[in-house]
């Protein structure tokens, strides 16, 4: 075997090595600037803090960037999930196939609605739903596919889209990672039955708390706006227009509602966000070179149709080439001055999943095969030329400390 570098342990700052930077680098970070907090002052100095002209201004700026027809704002990416479970008709006795290796907001939109989630599981390359392992988990009662663009690639759209025409069913792509992906040059957000964003501030743009569904089909839309304010089937700012004060309940919804406080800064982030993925492919691009040399490392794989957003850099650490376990090269990292996470526990491994639907563990073999070797590395649009050769300084100390 060709080693390129060999480091000893002992130089390890978790062994009480200089350590590669004295400041921890997050995996994740928003950056705001000051035309962001200008954007947001405004507001606060306007009449109206929600529900105002911002909200429509966002949706239609959102639409716009992913060529779909119509976008309608939540509060959260979790509360756009939500409605869009419900605007699927997503009830009691259904089924929902989505994939184990996500956030768990994504199968327990099905759950809100009383419906059951079940798992599929992933191809080996991307970590996206497999669809010959989402046919096969179909039952009578599936009524939904909650696809995830994992990482920021957009999962097997075409396939899955298929597969659902011939099966009666709506497909809820779950694009929380993905806002700018692009499918056969297609955005992601104008592909699907429904396509759900999230603006948390770990997410491609922010608007602190909030999300977004977007949608080709205008009855959908209209479920999803009712969904969000209570299911009252008339909008307030019409109202108010006309002096009408007359409204009714005609669904059980919530108050789902983004503020024109979050609008405001999602419309000011939304302007830098071409720069902010060229920014992000840019460092996806330094790493992939930089690392293609480690045989301890299998890399994210970039099918030639896709367009990654390159919201994570997740690599699958090849434990037989390594004397440590995951555990202690997080913590070999974390002592380097380098942050990473894990994405993610497979869904149905979590306490509250095992609880309610039993032990399903082995039931997605690649995904869980996957989960024990996984570590996001820092990627986000912050990051400077320094941040990103720490990050590959760090690495390569690390597995050459552990290499065997
Ligand atoms: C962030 C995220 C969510 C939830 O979004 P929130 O805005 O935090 O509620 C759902 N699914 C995935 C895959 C996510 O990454």
């Amino acid at each position: 075997m060709v080693r390129v570098q060999t480091a000893p342990k002992s130089e390890l700052a978790l062994h009480g090595g200089v350590p590669v930077r004295r400041t921890l680098l997050p995996y994740a970070r928003h950056t705001v600037t000051e035309a962001d907090i200008e954007a947001v002052a405004a507001v606060l100095r306007s009449s109206r803090l929600t529900t105002g002209p911002k909200v429509a201004e966002f949706e239609e700026a959102v639409s716009s960037y992913v060529r779909a027809r119509e976008a309608v704002a939540f509060s959260s990416g979790t509360a756009a999930l939500h409605a869009a479970a419900f605007a699927a008709g997503l009830g009691p006795g259904d089924e929902a196939v989505t994939t184990p290796l996500t956030f768990c907001a994504t199968a327990n939109a099905a759950l809100y609605q009383g419906a059951r989630p079940a798992f599929a599981d992933v191809r080996d390359d991307t970590l996206n739903l497999d669809p010959a392992a989402v046919e096969a988990r179909l039952t009578p009662r599936t009524k939904a596919v909650l696809p995830v663009d994992y990482a920021g690639h957009p999962a097997d759209l075409e396939a899955l889209l298929a597969l659902a025409a011939r099966q009666g069913l709506t497909v809820i792509e779950d694009a929380c990672h993905a806002l700018g992906a692009a499918d056969r040059g297609r955005k992601v957000g104008g592909i699907s039955h429904m396509t759900v964003f999230s603006f948390h501030p770990i997410k491609a743009i922010t608007t602190g708390e909030g999300g977004m569904v977007t949608t080709n089909e205008a009855a959908l839309a209209k479920r999803l706006r009712l969904f969000r304010n209570h299911g009252i089937d008339s909008d307030p700012n019409a109202r108010q227009a006309s002096g009408a004060w007359f409204y009714e309940m005609t669904a059980l919804g919530f108050n789902y509602r983004l503020t024109d406080l979050g609008c405001a800064l999602g419309l000011s982030q939304l302007s830098r966000l071409d720069a902010a993925l060229a920014h992000r492919r840019a460092i996806a691009l330094r790493y992939l070179q930089a690392f293609a040399a480690h045989p301890e490392l299998v890399l994210p794989a970039v099918r030639p149709e896709s367009e990654s957003a390159w919201h994570l850099f997740p690599v699958r650490l090849v434990l037989e080439r390594l004397s440590a376990d995951r555990a202690e090269i997080i913590r070999a990292l974390h002592a380097e001055g380098i942050g990473v996470n894990v994405h993610y526990l497979p869904v149905y491994r979590h306490p509250y999943y095992v609880e309610r639907f039993g032990d399903q563990a082995g039931t997605c073999p690649v995904a869980e095969a996957a989960y024990e070797r996984l570590i996001s590395l820092p990627l986000f649009a912050g990051m400077t030329d320094q941040d990103v050769e720490d990050v590959i300084r760090a690495v390569t100390k690390v597995c050459a400390a552990y290499a065997r």
